[in-house]
């Protein structure tokens, strides 16, 4: 055999390698003759690879019980147990970190997305991006520590930060006061520390990708995720591929979408912006007179819990601004479902009905119907570094690559 075939018979194999495994990060668990199938090669070819990825500790055979976890009908399994095959949980970790403006959150998981270590940080506004990014680390590495794992662990990590992130330059906008992290170019900043492929997004986007993954949009291939906070943000699953905002990164900013083309100006240069009237800020300074002007979240819900009439009309007249414009979004994408998040969720139904109502009232017939609800996670504001590491495992090529060269540098899989 020639240098050349040795060349092109290595090449096939670690084609081969990157079909199985990446079919099995997709599937989960399956058979030789399943895998065999969706991969379009022979039983010999998967048996061959396999136990190459075997040796390599990036697969490893599922068994009995194991099975059973892995969500296969037991009835399938008599005779047929060693055949299965699945991605090795363990064989890497996945880091998410999110910034909010007085915050750093780290959620580390294993390749299946179950938590190894997740916790958060003080990194008070003021603080300059240099020492969030060091601060980041520092919880990275302490969390990784706990979970009895280093950098080395990592297949890739992902980070979020307020505000929109232009794609064509990796750099942040300066959308947000005060924030830290405006002009700087975060991808490439942590680059510099992390020898993994990191990711940069809009934290709100991430707090979608932790729904989409693991809460009420999971199995869902059209969600729409509507962050009703402070800002009002949101993310997009269309045909079950997260929508990144567009050319140049900077769309999903449903806040200024106008809710009322004759309202007040907003310092987007747009008038009547949904922010103005459905976001945590707007709904408590309309809420002054009744509640004060140091309340916060607290006071609200406990307001709204005690039926105070003003409390309710102002949640509302915010659930009615947030359906009008909902409605424009369903006639154009028509999700099928749209999960509402945020600390204004916490409103329950006293936000959620009005949306519900304005939506059968206003939007086409085929579309009218998408079900409103409020987040399932229980995350909080370690929602975005959840969904950050959610992020990191939805790369599923990035992740092939990754396990497969690290597989191929150990000693036991030396050519
Ligand atoms: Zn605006």
């Amino acid at each position: 055999m020639t240098a050349k075939d040795t060349g092109s018979l290595r090449a096939l194999r670690r084609t081969n390698s990157e079909r199985l495994l990446s079919a099995l990060m997709e599937h989960g668990a399956l058979h030789r003759a399943e895998l065999a199938r969706i991969c379009g090669v022979s039983r010999t070819t998967v048996s061959t690879i396999a136990a190459d990825l075997i040796m390599g500790n990036v697969v490893i055979e599922v068994i009995g019980d194991q099975v059973a976890r892995a969500g296969i009908d037991a009835s399938e399994v008599d005779g047929r147990a060693r055949g299965f095959l699945q991605a090795n949980p363990s064989a890497g970790a996945a880091a998410g970190l999110d910034f909010t403006l007085e915050r750093v959150w780290c959620h580390v998981t294993d390749l299946a997305g179950a938590t190894l270590a997740s916790d958060g940080t003080q990194a008070p506004s003021d603080t300059p991006w240099q020492e969030r990014l060091t601060a980041g680390l520092t919880l990275l590495d302490r969390l990784l520590d706990e979970a009895g794992l280093g950098r080395g662990s990592l297949v890739g990590v992902a980070i979020g930060v307020p505000g929109p992130i232009d794609l064509q330059t990796g750099v942040v906008g300066p959308s947000l006061p005060g924030q830290a992290w405006a002009g700087v170019n975060v991808a490439a900043e942590f680059g510099r520390h992390l020898d993994v492929p990191v990711l940069v997004e809009n934290n709100t986007r991430l707090e979608a990708v932790a729904e989409f993954t693991w809460g009420a949009g999971r199995d869902i291939a059209d969600v729409l995720y509507l962050g009703l906070s402070t800002g009002i943000g949101s993310g997009l699953l269309v045909d079950g591929n997260l929508h990144h905002g567009g050319a140049r990164g900077g769309g999903g900013e449903i806040g200024h979408l106008s809710a009322d083309s004759s309202g007040d100006p907003c310092p987007c240069g747009n008038r009547g912006c949904l922010v103005q009237y459905a976001s945590l800020q707007a709904v408590l300074a309309k809420l002054e007179p009744v509640l004060g002007a140091d309340a916060g979240l607290d006071e609200l819900l406990a307001s709204a819990a005690a039926e105070e009439p003003q409390t309710l009309r102002v949640l509302r007249e915010a659930g009615e601004q947030t359906g009008r414009v909902l409605a424009n979004i369903c006639n154009l994408l028509n999700p099928a479902r749209i999960i509402v998040g945020g600390e204004l969720a916490r409103a329950g139904d006293l936000i959620l009905e009005p949306i519900r109502a304005t939506l059968r009232r206003t939007a086409m017939s085929l579309t009218r119907d998408a079900d409103v609800v409020a987040a399932e996670l229980d995350l909080g504001a370690r929602a975005g570094a959840s969904g950050a590491a959610a992020l990191v495992l939805r790369q599923t090529d990035q992740l092939v690559t990754a396990l497969l060269t690290s597989s191929d540098s150990k000693p036991s899989e030396a050519v």
